[in-house]
């Protein structure tokens, strides 16, 4: 086994998945060189993503690319009801309608909307992003074998499984998305609490030429398949063509590799039918959060430092907030005018966002699995008839907190207990539907998106800096915080805003957005202690200003 020279990068990223790469676009966006390593070669057997938040779209849109997340091929005309069944050609229970993407428009509170796209789309697209910035590189067939910390830095050795050669690799900072079974939390010690293990599942892929033909549902974005014991499984269109996935349930202590996915398949259809088996997965879903999210120079993202189920479509999209709260605090400190507490901040503001996502994703596996008595559900009797519109009833309506574009859940995420967040005192919004978001300008909250007059989005402001808003052409100086944020060499975009219905909206004359997106501060004048803020909000100090 021979050995190279070591080599040196600003950020090493573990794990090239979802949110390792989006942790690599955020970073190239911003212009910081790093190195993202994947042990594997990119190849995507089981796609278990499809539902990419609206939050995440957002991103992507500032990214560049949301319009191929919406729109790489998927049918536009194709419905996405959620449909409760015995099986296809057996008898329906319920029906939550939900829009064709023809027919799906962005709600009020964005200029974006989610997006049904798998990871075998959605993955290449960020790979394709982040290759598209010179100063990331990403290596597959590359795996951390291990690291150490050094008072500047860390030193990692990888292990280039094409070569089968070690390298040691110098880096400012390691960010960890190597998953679930992540060497690195182990390496720190980190534990995971909550759930291990709620059940276990298999994910099975097929192609089939054209599957509504063999029943009479029409096509839909989820078919739920109840028995007499319950709903045991739900079948997902993947590419709305020809390929399919059939996700079933079983207990605690289901043995997944006595499936005969041939038939399950057939099950859930009801009938025979001709199609091909493409892939066979076992999975475990769990609820579990990392007590930590990272120390000194080491970080953790992604389902490295939280698992849930994948009910409500959250795990990913949290991964991905994860990156973007990151990647800006690394740009900051990487460009030299973030402050030494800057990186605290990362598991005060996510931690607690981790933990909202599985608590939402436990109550969506109550929704799919409610209790009721099923044993006469597929009885063609009057009392099957009675007990299918009764549970129908009633799955249709839960279900729609976890499927039918649950605003709260994915915009609603704010940053109460942030150090680098200003509070003024005031409540924020608390809905308590999922559905219901109220946009607002809550310090800690996502700054609210309103239609400029040029066709622009208010988000559409925010990335690359700290912006500052005044609303009015009377709104008062910025000047005192402009040079305060010069003076620490903190890039700060000033935006006038002389749209009334936008300064309502945003509530103060003055309002302080972070680089993600987020508002670090709102007044109607500024603080006596313009430098102070400044501190605060780049992370150099823990004290609170006056507001
Ligand atoms: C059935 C199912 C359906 C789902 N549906 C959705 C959905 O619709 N929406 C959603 O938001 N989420 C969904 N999720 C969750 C989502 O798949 C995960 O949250 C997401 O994949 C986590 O991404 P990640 O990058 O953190 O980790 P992973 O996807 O696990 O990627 C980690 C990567 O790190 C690599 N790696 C590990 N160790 C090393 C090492 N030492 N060196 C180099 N590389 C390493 C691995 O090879 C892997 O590629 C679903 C999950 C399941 C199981």
């Amino acid at each position: 086994m021979a050995a190279v020279a070591e080599s040196a990068t600003p950020v090493l990223i573990v794990g090239g998945g979802p949110v390792g790469l989006a942790v690599a676009v955020e970073l190239g966006w911003r212009g910081v060189p790093c190195l993202l390593i994947e042990q594997g070669d990119g190849t995507i057997a089981d796609a278990k993503m499809f539902a990419t938040g609206i939050r995440t779209v957002e991103f992507c849109r500032r990214w560049g690319f949301a319009e191929k997340v919406k729109d790489w091929g998927f049918p536009r005309d194709f419905p996405f009801d959620n449909v409760f069944v015995t099986t296809l050609i057996g008898h329906e229970l319920g029906r939550i309608r939900l829009p064709t993407l023809a027919e799906t428009r962005p709600p009020a509170c964005s200029p974006e909307q989610h997006a049904h796209c798998p990871q075998f789309v959605f993955d290449p697209l960020l790979a394709e992003a982040a290759r598209g910035f010179p100063c990331v590189t990403l290596r597959y067939r590359c795996r951390l074998e291990s690291f150490r910390e050094e008072r500047d830095g860390v030193v990692a050795d990888l292990h280039d499984l094409a070569t089968d050669r070690h390298e040691p690799v110098r880096a400012r900072y390691l960010v960890a998305c190597d998953g679930f079974a992540s060497t690195v939390r182990k390496t720190l010690g980190f534990e995971m609490s909550g759930r291990p293990v709620i059940n276990r599942s298999a994910n099975i892929m097929f192609r089939t030429a054209n599957l509504a033909a063999i029943h009479d549902k029409g096509n839909a974005g989820r078919y739920v398949l109840i028995g007499a014991q319950g709903p045991w499984a739900s079948l997902v269109p993947a590419d709305g063509l020809t390929r399919w996935r059939l996700m079933v349930h079983g207990r605690a202590d289901w043995d997944a590799d006595s499936l005969d996915p041939r038939e399950a398949v057939r099950r859930a259809a009801g009938r025979d039918f001709d199609f091909d088996i493409l892939n066979v997965g076992n999975w475990t879903r769990r609820r579990m959060v990392a007590d930590r999210y990272g120390r000194g120079r080491v970080f953790l993202a992604g389902d490295a430092v939280h698992v849930m189920p994948p009910n409500g479509g959250l795990g990913m999209n949290t991964g991905v907030g994860d990156a973007v709260d990151l990647g800006w605090k690394l740009a900051a400190l990487h460009q030299g005018w973030g402050g030494q507490h800057l990186l605290d901040s990362y598991e005060a503001e996510r931690r607690s966002v981790g933990v909202r996502a599985c608590d939402e994703a436990v109550r969506n596996l109550e929704r799919f699995s409610i209790k009721a008595d099923y044993s006469h559900v597929i009885e063609d009797s009057a009392e099957g008839a009675a007990t299918r519109a009764e549970i129908g009833r009633r799955l249709a309506t839960v279900n729609r907190m976890a499927w039918d574009n649950p605003l709260n859940t994915h915009l609603g995420y704010r940053y109460d207990d942030s150090p680098i967040c200003v509070p003024d005192g005031t409540p924020p919004p608390e809905p308590e539907d999922a559905r219901v978001y109220t946009q607002t300008s809550h310090p800690g909250c996502r700054a609210p998106h309103a239609w400029l007059a040029d066709g622009r989005s208010t988000l559409d402001l925010f990335g690359r800096n700290f912006t500052l808003l005044r609303f009015g052409r009377n709104a008062p100086d910025a000047a005192p915080l402009e040079a305060a944020a010069a003076a620490r060499r903190m890039k700060l975009d000033v935006v006038m805003l002389d749209e009334p219905a936008i300064a309502e909206l945003y509530e103060r004359k003055l309002v302080l957005v972070r680089p993600d997106g987020h508002v670090a501060w709102r007044g109607d004048a500024l603080p006596a202690d313009a430098l102070g803020l400044v501190d605060r909000v780049r992370g150099a100090r823990a004290a609170r200003v006056p507001n």
